[in-house]
């Protein structure tokens, strides 16, 4: 028997019809990418919406039709988002630090029709465009006055473009499952592959990271999204903020320490999101100057594993939360949070730390195991180690235009991750499947060496990695970078790691390097050092 309850079916742009209606006075703040402050409410950003829904009709786009965007956080990408999604087109993100021929082969193989563009990526498209046949127009996210005179070809000013369409336009009615939102994964191996979100993938997620012990925005909340929307969809704040009614703060291009800090004090923004590498330059910007941060109360930090030192210069010196944040472009993106329950709330000093460094739990609709080498699932004691599965109703099914069975009999998606789950139902990462170095048939963790390495007084940042030993398999090499100023050898380092990793961890050599690789999203490129120390053999 069916049940009695209206079919309403969870399309995207009802997030913004519901903001626009109970929450229209809320601003959305950006940074320009032209310089200025620029400044809206969330019923001018619904219509706006309208009109660039209504404009890309104009242009024959449709549903299922892929238009691009490649831009950072502001106004005018949210409104390309909600305009392009409530239109019945998808919107694909890209992330402009991934290398051109990986951005072409993503554009292509996506087959966008059109494309929205910051002026920052102008150049970088007028290079690129030969080598993209189906884009049909770029629009630059700017006014005719700031147009360049050079560029991509068929190239228009998006204030003009819009200005040709009125917000008399009717969103789309379509069936929750269709196709929203695009997203290539930046796997350090092989081509891309493209994530597809649906409208309903992506309004419960957005429902999903406003429960209380993950995001929990509120319509008090003003919330500055630092986390790109070119990577991992800004981690739902895009949809979660006008949702709960929070207003936004929308950093553009303006990254760094002192523009972060300016506008987390001018907007009084109570709650943010962003990867260790930006809190980096904030703390250290407010270390310089000696500022505070009165009106902050959480901070989310993700997408790598969360440094020790800035979960206690946040929470001890600054007086402000810290939310560890894990998920993957495949979970559209969030998985887990590392947020406080009711067992934990009495833990303190070095026990709270230690739990905070935990990547956390998940919240209601996303399940997680940890699994063996044979599929057995492993015990929840915090310390047996195995592969991350998870499923949920926002979690990848497969690729697109890809036939590749991504998910187990039972529905499963292997994250690629390795971690342990504890009794309370947190979460800790202690490495990637395809860098987790294996020592006479145990697990070394080469996150955990990584870490512990990285805590010793002149290290700068360190990597970890397996190579082959005839006798054990492998053995860990760790890869120090060291301070200008530090004077450190091998031996203060491998004093520093004794009694902090077991002994059998303890890395074979160690050798100081002016830099470690990264990826186009920040994470060492294990695979170009593997390749880099093939032939490496530790002295006997
Ligand atoms: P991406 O799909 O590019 O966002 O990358 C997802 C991957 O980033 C995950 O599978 C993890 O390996 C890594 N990752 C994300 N968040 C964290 C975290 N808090 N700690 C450690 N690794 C993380």
């Amino acid at each position: 028997m069916r049940g009695l309850m209206q079919d309403y079916p969870l399309l995207v742009h009802t997030i913004l019809d519901h903001a626009a209606l109970n929450h229209g006075e809320r601003e959305i703040v950006t940074r320009a990418v032209e310089g200025p402050i620029r400044r809206c409410t969330l019923s001018d950003l619904r219509t706006r919406s309208l009109r660039v829904a209504k404009a890309l009709q104009m242009e024959g786009i449709g549903m299922g039709d892929r238009v691009a965007t490649m831009a950072w956080n502001t106004d005018r990408h949210v409104e390309t988002w909600y305009g392009i999604m409530g239109l019945g087109a998808i919107c694909h993100t890209l992330n402009p630090r991934l290398f051109a021929e990986q951005l072409a082969y993503i554009i292509n193989h996506a087959e966008d029709r059109l494309m929205f563009v910051d002026l920052t990526f102008v150049p970088l498209l007028e290079a690129l465009a030969p080598k993209l046949p189906t884009i049909e127009k770029y629009i630059v996210l700017t006014d005719a006055g700031h147009l360049p005179e050079s560029g991509p070809p068929n190239m228009v000013a998006y204030e003009d473009w819009l200005a040709q369409a009125d917000a008399d336009f009717a969103w789309v009615r379509c069936d929750e499952n269709t196709a929203a939102a695009l997203c290539y994964t930046s796997g350090t191996t092989g081509n891309p592959k493209g994530v597809l979100y649906s409208h309903r993938s992506n309004v419960l997620h957005g429902l999903m990271v406003n429960q209380p012990d993950v995001f929990g925005l509120t319509s008090s909340d003003v919330v500055m999204a630092i986390v790109p929307m070119f990577h991992a969809n800004a981690w739902a704040l895009t949809y979660a903020a006008p949702a709960a009614g929070a207003s936004m703060v929308m950093p553009g291009a303006g990254m760094d320490g002192e523009r972060i800090y300016e506008l987390l004090d001018q907007e009084r923004v109570t709650a943010t999101a962003a990867v260790p590498t930006v809190w980096l330059g904030l703390l250290q910007y407010l270390e310089e100057t000696g500022k505070d941060l009165p009106w902050l109360k959480s901070v989310v930090v993700g997408g790598a594993a969360c440094p020790r030192m800035m979960i206690e210069k946040f929470e001890n010196v600054y007086d402000v939360e810290v939310i560890h944040g894990w998920g993957m472009t495949e979970m559209s993106p969030v998985g887990t949070t590392g947020s406080i329950k009711h067992a934990t709330a009495h833990l303190q000093g070095e026990a709270r730390v230690q739990l905070k460094l935990k990547q956390g739990r998940s919240p209601y609709l996303v399940e997680m195991k940890v699994v063996d080498d044979d599929g057995n699932e492993l015990p929840r004691d915090g310390k047996s180690f195995g592969h991350l599965l998870v499923r949920g109703p926002a979690i990848a099914s497969g690729y697109f235009k890809h036939d590749e069975e991504i998910l187990d009999a039972d529905g499963w998606f292997d994250t690629g991750d390795i971690a342990h789950i504890d009794a309370l139902g947190y979460m800790q990462i202690t490495d990637r499947d395809k860098d987790v170095i294996k020592s006479g048939g145990e697990w070394i963790s080469s996150i955990e060496v990584e870490n512990t390495a990285v805590g010793c007084p002149g290290v700068t940042e360190a990597a970890v990695i397996g190579i082959a030993h005839p006798k054990w398999g492998e053995r860990p090499l760790l890869l120090v970078v060291a301070q200008a100023d530090a004077e450190l050898g091998k031996s203060d380092v491998l004093d520093w790691l004794q009694g902090r990793i077991a002994k059998w961890w303890m890395p074979d050599e160690v050798l100081f390097v002016d830099e470690i690789p990264h990826t186009a999203t920040g994470k060492i490129q294990k695979n170009a050092l593997r390749e880099q120390y093939r032939d490496f053999q530790f002295s006997e």
